[in-house]
């Protein structure tokens, strides 16, 4: 049986009650100020509820909780072989309840169902597992010093971290810092973002099922300027683990310099270049890069959202981008065979618009889509969208739109395609299609970008490291490599005699 198919996902949705309480110390509460804030479905523009506004005082008795939990050893000092059945748990529960948080996650996001079964509560359960399994396979390091010394160099957890996380992947991105932090010993204050918490509070009480110590994880649902801004300068949080804009990335090294000087890991924006030579294959790639940009709304950090294509194969990519744009015209979240859902919001759907306008007064083409869709649902459409003749120092190619608008930029050689992808504040991710491996290969060594496809995109995996150059942030999530944001490196010096 398929899930998605055959579930009746309107009459689940009836039925549902999502929680609306912060989450600290092992109970759902309600903020200290009994302030909330509302939350609304993207598909249709209604309120779904009304939940916790977390401010200092609620992150406060988080940090108090969280600290008392990582000093008692509850967590951190379990045997590895414990710590990981108790996630391992969590990942059994996660998949049990599959249903109730891809629903969550649709009602919230405005994504279609089929992607929030498939691919985000899949990865999420998915990720968790990868991170639960590795608590007792990691071996620490003896460094070589000779007969007389025993060099120790031993991984501890970092103590309170706090998770702050975007809109467009809760349960994704969520997973990526939650599953290295509880899994290397930390207590974990996870803060969604104001448009897309449900899924997080669900997770919450998961983990209650699961066993996980009370204060060891701790749900704080809440506003940016206060939520988010108490903790970024919070004196008692050691590490902050951020996805989100590069605006805010910078707020949080700000706060942390105000503050503790807590570390701060950033996955931020980007503009990835998607680089298509004449001699790629032109069907393949046509439907890579149509996903590339369409997938999730074009909500995803590193959309394909600069198309850089030979000048003589210009012509025939857009027209083989036409049918996927019909396909991939947005549909309501809730039916199974929708492939792009709703943007977030009001405001959001409103911004995209005006790139739009502004991409034509900058003098690009409208050559697919441009326009607000589904008026009638209440909801915020824009179907797949193309603005061709763009130049790379055009607004609509230096700035990240984060909906599903592609730029087109024509090259003739493969060094001015590369030198354009490269001339971009961001980093995050790149992708050359090219049947010449020698030839895609020498350009990826060159791309400024922390992840680069040849003859693909978005192809991804838990265990291959994730994150940015330059502007698009510091650090990597996913992989072993991701423990290093939430981990300090102990060196214990023993002399024998
Ligand atoms: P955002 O506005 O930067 O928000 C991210 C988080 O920071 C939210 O929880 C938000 O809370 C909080 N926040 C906002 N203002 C704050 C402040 N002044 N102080 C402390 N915290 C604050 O980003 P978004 O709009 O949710 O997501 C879109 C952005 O995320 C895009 O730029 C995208 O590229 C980036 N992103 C990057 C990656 C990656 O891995 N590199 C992945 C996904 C998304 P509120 O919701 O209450 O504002
Ligand atoms: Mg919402």
């Amino acid at each position: 049986m398929s899930i998605v198919a055959d579930t009746n996902w309107r009459a689940l949705a009836q039925s549902l009650k999502p929680r609306n309480q912060a989450f600290i110390n092992g109970q759902f509460v309600d903020a200290v100020s009994a302030q909330t804030f509302p939350s609304y479905n993207p598909a249709n523009g209604q309120k779904i509820t009304d939940i916790a506004a977390c401010d200092a005082a609620d992150v406060d008795r988080a940090v108090t909780a969280a600290r008392r939990a990582f000093e008692s050893g509850v967590w951190r000092d379990l045997k590895p072989l414990e710590r990981k059945t108790i996630l391992l748990r969590w990942v059994a529960l996660i998949r049990e309840h599959q249903r109730e948080l891809a629903l969550l996650e649709t009602l919230d996001t405005g994504k279609p169902i089929k992607e929030s079964v498939n691919v985000d509560v899949a990865s999420c359960a998915a990720g968790l597992q990868w991170y639960a399994e590795c608590i007792d396979k990691l071996y620490d390091e003896i460094a070589p010093n000779g007969p007389s010394s025993l060099v120790l160099v031993t991984r501890e957890p970092i103590g309170v971290v706090a998770a702050v996380i975007p809109w467009n992947y809760p349960l994704i991105i969520g997973s990526w810092k939650i599953g290295p932090a509880l899994a290397a010993g930390n207590s974990v204050i996870l803060k969604p973002a104001e448009q897309a918490s449900l899924s997080s509070l669900k997770l919450a009480e998961l983990a209650q099922q699961a066993g996980i110590p009370e204060g060891v994880f701790n749900v704080l649902p809440g506003l940016g300027h206060q939520a988010g801004q108490a903790i970024g300068l919070h004196p008692d949080i050691d590490a902050v683990v951020f996805t989100g804009s590069t605006e805010v990335g910078r707020k949080f090294l700000e706060y942390s310099a105000r503050s503790n000087l807590k570390r701060v890991g950033l996955e931020l924006g980007g503009k990835s270049p998607h680089i298509v030579t004449e001699e790629a294959d032109l069907e393949k790639a046509a439907m890579y890069v149509a996903y590339a940009i369409w997938y999730n709304q074009g909500e995803t950090c590193n959309a394909g959202s600069r198309l850089i294509v030979q000048r003589g194969v210009k012509a025939k990519l857009l027209k083989l981008l036409e049918p996927w744009a019909e396909r991939l015209a947005p549909g309501d979240p809730l039916d199974p065979t929708t492939e792009m859902g709703a943007l977030i919001s009001a405001e959001h759907c409103q911004r995209v618009r005006q790139y739009i306008e502004l991409g034509q007064q900058e003098g690009a083409i409208l050559a697919i889509g441009g326009r607000q869709l589904r008026p009638e649902s209440g909801g915020w459409y824009i179907g797949p969208t193309v603005l061709d003749r763009v130049q790379n120092d055009m607004q609509v190619a230096r700035e990240e739109i984060f909906g599903p608008v592609l730029v087109v930029i024509e090259y003739d050689d493969l060094e001015e395609a590369i030198a354009l992808a490269n001339d971009s504040e961001y980093g995050l991710a790149a992708a050359v299609w090219c049947r010449d491996i020698s030839k895609a290969h020498l350009a990826a060594r060159r791309l400024r970008a922390g992840t680069v496809w040849i003859n693909a995109f978005d192809h991804t995996s838990i265990n291959a490291p994730f994150g940015g150059y330059k502007q698009s942030g510091n650090g990597r999530d996913k992989s072993l490599h991701a423990f290093d944001k939430v981990t300090e490196l102990k060196t214990t010096w023993l002399e024998l005699h």
